[in-house]
């Protein structure tokens, strides 16, 4: 059995996940998170279980504070010593074009790291920051990184480049790279578990953060996020997809600089730019149903935006077999669900009301004569990172074995 530690580094915060792995099986130890980090009122939070939760303050300043906190609560509690952890896996925010795939973290590795950075210049010093400190606490330990954007590696060039002066891609890397792509890969597993073969599916990723992706045969064809996280359906806080000009036009109109448009495009703009300051779908639709009309139209551009991407993605694949929700509207909105599903009814695709009701919604919620299979899957990164971990390192283990 290996004990592998899953961290995912943010800008202030470090999410942390334990677990005991083997082939085909896993458990979770423990899991929790380093919150406010470098803020007033830093503290660790641990949900092992009901018996075992707590939160603890204490001043945190970096990353390698956060996960030294880390690392003292694993060895009060779950680790005699850091021996008896076989590896660190990391999720990483941008691999470019360099990485289709998780990787044991060497310096050839961690030069291609650094080097991605300016494509991700808000979130991608976080990620490094995790790994920079566990490399200091941890000198040795086996690190591996797994890239949110490396599962999409697989677009084809018509579906990764923008249609504008190829110099851009040729000397700024500016395409299309996708973003989510952990949960979408572990979708893909999860959906061939469930219809025993590899078909077609749209993996619709529903969070504070949403994308969707084609996926076929197990492998990513087309996805909604783009140069950036910004890109693709309408989201909590972010536009999603629109004509590239009107940036430009409020910049030269409205004399606002670049960052002060990113702003509004990125925090105050998707849903809560349409309702007025709601970006909690939990909020909107209980406005909406008490009346608000702006929230009630936000939720119909925004089913509306996810139709329209369902269509071109059955367009794309020729297709669909299964069509996936996942993360927190994904997994807890009956609602959205069965509007985005009604729309669609046109395929053959018949929704079972009562299990789309039920919370937690089971795994599939479409009748058994249903043309296209309807899943709820809940979002699972960090056992993917696990998973691919322990992969590397069994790898690892076995040339080591053939060398001696
Ligand atoms: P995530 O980024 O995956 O944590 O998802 C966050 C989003 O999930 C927020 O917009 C929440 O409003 C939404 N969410 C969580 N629970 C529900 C629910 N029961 N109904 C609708 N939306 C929900």
């Amino acid at each position: 059995m290996d004990k592998i530690l899953v961290l995912n580094s943010g800008s202030t915060s470090v999410k942390f996940q334990l677990f005991n792995m083997e082939k085909g099986y896993h458990e979770v130890i423990t899991k929790g998170m380093v919150d406010r980090i470098g803020l007033a009122g830093s503290k660790i939070i641990v949900k092992a279980d009901n018996e075992h939760d707590f939160t603890m303050e204490t001043p945190i300043n970096n990353h390698k504070d956060a996960i030294k906190v880390v690392l003292d609560y694993l060895l009060k509690k779950h680790l005699k010593n850091t021996d008896e952890l076989s590896a660190v896996g990391h999720r990483m925010g941008h691999g470019g074009e360099y990485f289709d795939k998780s990787v044991i973290i060497d310096e050839d590795v961690m030069e291609k790291i650094y080097d991605t950075i300016p494509l991700i210049p808000l979130h991608g010093p976080a990620f490094v920051h995790g790994l920079e400190a566990v490399t200091e606490l941890l000198p040795n330990k086996v690190q591996v990184a797994t890239f949110d954007s490396a599962y999409h590696q697989s677009m084809k060039k018509s579906a990764y480049l923008y249609a504008i002066p190829e110099e851009y891609y040729k000397n700024h890397r500016i395409r299309r790279y996708g973003f989510h792509g952990t949960s979408h890969n572990y979708i893909s597993h999860i959906t061939k578990d469930i219809l025993g073969f590899q078909g077609k599916v749209i993996s619709c990723h529903l969070g504070g953060g949403a994308s969707i992706c084609a996926i076929d045969k197990g492998k990513s064809v087309d996805t909604t996020m783009g140069y950036t996280p910004s890109a693709g359906i309408i989201m909590s806080t972010r536009s999603g997809d629109m004509d590239p000009y009107i940036p430009l036009h409020i910049m030269k109109t409205q004399n606002k600089t670049a960052d002060e448009v990113n702003t509004m495009f990125n925090k105050q703009s998707g849903m809560f730019g349409l309702t007025n300051g709601h970006s909690d779908m939990r909020d909107i639709i209980e406005s909406a149903e008490n009346g608000d009309k702006d929230c009630a139209f936000a939720i119909e551009a925004y089913v509306y935006s996810l139709v329209k991407t369902i269509g071109a993605y059955i367009a794309v694949l020729g297709g669909i077999d299964a069509l996936v929700f996942t993360a927190g509207i994904g997994e807890n909105s009956p609602l959205i669900r069965r509007k985005v599903c009604e729309r669609l009814s046109y395929l053959g695709l018949n929704l079972d009301e009562e299990k789309n009701n039920l919370r937690p919604a089971p795994q599939e919620i479409t009748t058994s004569d249903s043309k296209v299979k309807v899943l709820v899957i809940p979002a699972n990164e960090e056992l993917m990172i696990a998973e691919e971990t322990f992969e590397l390192i069994s790898e690892l283990k076995d040339k080591e074995a053939m060398a001696v």
